[in-house]
C-alpha cells in the first residue's frame, strides 16, 4: 500500500490518532444486544421526567439526523437545536456527577477487545489519541475510568464538557456545542481545553493544540461514513482510515470498502489496528 509507505517516511512524532467513541472504541452490541450504550444513551439523570424528555427529543430528531433528503445546512440547524435542548434538559434537571458515575456503573457499555493494548502501544510511542465525540466528555471519561484497567496520558477527549458547581450539580457546558455534523478538527478549537484523564485542565492547551496540528499523518477510526469528516479542516499529509461496520453489513460493505482503507466487521477487536501501528512504528526506539 502506497499510503503505508508514505507514513513510514515520518517518525511517530508526526502521527496522531483520531477516533470516534461510540461503537468505534466501544462495542456496538454487548451480549448480542444493541442497548443504549452510548455516552448520551446510558445517562440516567435520576429523574424519570427528564430522562423521558430527552428520549422524546431522540425520537423526534434521530430520524431527521439519518434522513438522506434533508439538506446539510438545514440538518446542521436541526442538530444544533437537538443538542442545545438536550444540554438544557441536563442542566434544568440538575444532573449530578454522581448520577454520571452511577449511570456508567449500571450500563452495559464495554470497549472492544484490544483497546487498552492499542492505547498502551501508542502511549509508548508518544502518539496522541484524540477521541472526537458529539457525546459528553465527562461521561466518556467516566467510561474510561470504570472500564479500562489503567489511565493513558496520551488519550484526550474532544467533546462536550460539563461545568459542575461545588455541590456537584451541572450548571453549564464549556466551549461551543459539538454535534454530529461539526465533529472535526475545528472542534479542537471549539471545545473546552483538553483535559487529562482526571478531568483537570491541561495548562498549556494552546501549545498542545499546535503540537497536535503539526502531526500531519492521521490514523482515523470510525464506525460511520460521516466519521471520515473528523479530519475535515485538518491539513493532513496522509490519512489511513479504519472503518468498523457493525450493522446493515450487506447493504453497506461496498461503500465502506470504497471509503475506508481497512474495514472490520461486527465488533471486531482492535488487534488489526494494533498490528498496523506496530508494523509502522516497530523499528523506532520508543
Ligand atoms: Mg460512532
Amino acid at each position: 500500500m502506497l499510503k503505508l509507505c508514505a507514513v513510514l517516511v515520518y517518525p511517530a512524532n508526526f502521527v496522531k490518532v483520531i477516533a470516534d467513541f461510540d461503537a468505534t472504541l466501544t462495542r456496538y452490541r454487548v451480549n448480542g444486544l444493541r442497548g443504549r450504550q452510548t455516552s448520551h444513551g446510558l445517562l440516567q439523570q435520576g429523574d424519570a421526567y427528564y430522562d423521558a424528555k430527552r428520549q422524546a427529543l431522540y425520537d423526534h430528531y434521530h430520524p431527521l439526523e439519518i434522513s438522506p433528503v434533508i439538506p446539510i445546512d438545514e440538518k446542521t440547524k436541526l442538530m444544533e437545536e437537538w443538542w442545545g435542548k438536550t444540554h438544557e434538559l441536563l442542566i434544568e434537571g440538575g444532573l449530578t456527577y454522581d448520577a454520571i458515575k452511577k449511570s456508567v456503573a449500571n450500563s452495559s457499555i464495554a470497549f472492544r477487545e484490544g483497546v487498552s493494548e492499542l492505547f498502551e502501544f501508542l502511549e509508548k510511542k508518544e502518539i496522541p489519541v484524540l477521541i472526537f465525540s458529539a457525546g459528553l466528555a465527562d461521561v466518556i471519561e467516566e467510561v474510561l475510568r470504570q472500564n479500562l484497567d489503567r489511565t493513558f496520558k496520551n488519550v484526550k477527549i474532544v467533546s462536550n464538557r460539563m461545568v459542575f458547581n461545588d455541590d456537584g450539580q451541572l450548571v453549564s457546558f464549556k466551549g461551543k456545542l459539538i454535534h454530529v455534523l461539526n465533529k472535526n478538527e475545528h472542534a479542537l478549537d471549539m471545545a473546552a481545553p483538553l483535559h487529562d484523564r482526571l478531568g483537570v485542565d491541561i495548562g498549556e492547551e494552546d501549545e498542545e493544540n499546535v503540537n497536535m496540528k503539526e502531526r500531519r499523518n492521521v490514523l482515523l477510526m470510525g464506525d460511520h461514513l460521516g466519521d471520515l469528516r473528523m479530519s475535515d479542516g485538518l491539513d493532513y499529509e496522509t490519512r489511513i482510515s479504519i472503518g468498523f461496520l457493525n450493522d446493515n453489513i450487506e447493504k453497506s460493505l461496498e461503500s465502506y470498502r470504497e471509503s475506508f482503507d481497512l474495514v472490520y466487521l461486527n465488533d471486531a477487536p482492535m488487534w488489526g489496528a494494533l498490528e498496523l501501528v506496530s508494523r509502522l512504528f516497530s523499528t523506532e526506539a520508543s
